[in-house]
């Protein structure tokens, strides 16, 4: 069984505008890479998601900004989040990506899926676009996971070097879902302390800023992973960040492509006792198109049937 990849041209299509870091050439670095050093992956076109799928975590006003006003010409909706006319179609196949990856690995139909796909998402709250974000496509897939397949205990790792306050904040006061992040202290968007909990089932690492290899996995092998392991999931979503490597110019972390392969190991093992394998991972950042190509091959080669 080969390991799905969605994606969608579309994606490519949502136009942040020159010199912006969230930009077209990062997802066409990620898939030109994959097609190179990994053939033979199962590569599926990304469906929309529907009005109902996304109104499970987002509101009106969030799809109506989106999807029923689209600009003529690109517009700031802040300093850091653009729509641009195609952003819209965008951000529909981005959320639609990790529905239908949670459909097949559901289904069946296999074990584990990864999204290629942008713009990314865990940023994006209920009713707000921001950091690059427009709709929350990991949080979209674990509410389908929720709703739709009758799941109880759905995770959400994290490790972007960002804290994904979104996925946070729709989720902090949902008892069926648990989610993970690692990230730099003191970054955008300056939320993710240990005080933050939730119900108990939030659980953040903040990472002082030159945080390396040994550090990084003991974090996650002391603090994460037990975690993750006692919620004993029955689907693992990973919010798929590469910006924690070293050459990424908007962190500072020192984590190289094998801190990445080596983390989505340790998952793929605890889905596999957990959750019969079952793992979604969505690409989130990474903002140095080097690093992104070799951190996605690592992870996507890491996430590959044994
Ligand atoms: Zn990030």
């Amino acid at each position: 069984m080969s390991l799905p990849v969605y994606t969608h041209s579309a994606c490519l299509g949502h136009d942040t505008g020159p010199g912006h870091p969230e930009s077209s050439q990062r997802l066409a670095a990620v898939i030109q890479a994959l097609h190179e050093h990994l053939p033979g992956l199962d590569w599926r076109e990304a469906p929309r998601a529907t009005r109902g799928q996304l109104l499970r975590v987002h509101d009106e006003h969030l799809l109506e900004a989106v999807l029923e006003h689209a600009p003529a010409a690109r517009t700031q909706l802040d300093p850091d989040t653009v729509l641009s006319p195609s952003s819209g179609e965008a951000a529909l196949r981005a959320a639609g990506a990790g529905v239908a990856a949670v459909d097949a690995v559901m289904h069946g139909d296999a074990e584990r899926a990864f999204c290629a796909v942008r713009p990314p998402g865990h940023h994006a709250t209920g009713g707000q676009a921001m950091g690059f974000c427009l709709f929350n496509n990991a949080a979209v897939a674990a509410a389908h996971a929720l709703d739709k397949h009758g799941l109880s205990r759905v995770a959400v790792v994290d490790f972007d070097v960002h804290h994904g306050n979104g996925t946070q904040a729709i989720f902090e006061a949902e008892p069926r879902v648990l989610y993970l992040s690692s990230h730099q202290q003191g970054l955008f968007p300056h939320s993710g302390s240990r005080r933050e909990r939730g119900l108990g089932n939030i659980m953040n690492l903040p990472l002082p800023p030159g945080t390396g290899s040994r550090m990084f996995q003991e974090a996650w092998v002391e603090r994460l992973l037990p975690e993750l392991e006692a919620f004993r999931p029955q689907l693992v979503l990973i919010s798929a960040g590469f910006d924690a490597h070293w050459r990424d110019p908007l962190a500072q972390m020192q984590l190289d492509a094998a801190d990445f392969a080596w983390l989505t190991g340790e998952l793929c093992a605890i889905a596999g006792q957990h959750a019969a394998g079952r793992t979604v991972s969505l690409l989130e950042g990474g903002y140095d198109l080097q690093a992104l190509r070799e951190c996605s091959v690592a992870h996507v080669r890491a996430l590959l049937p044994a």
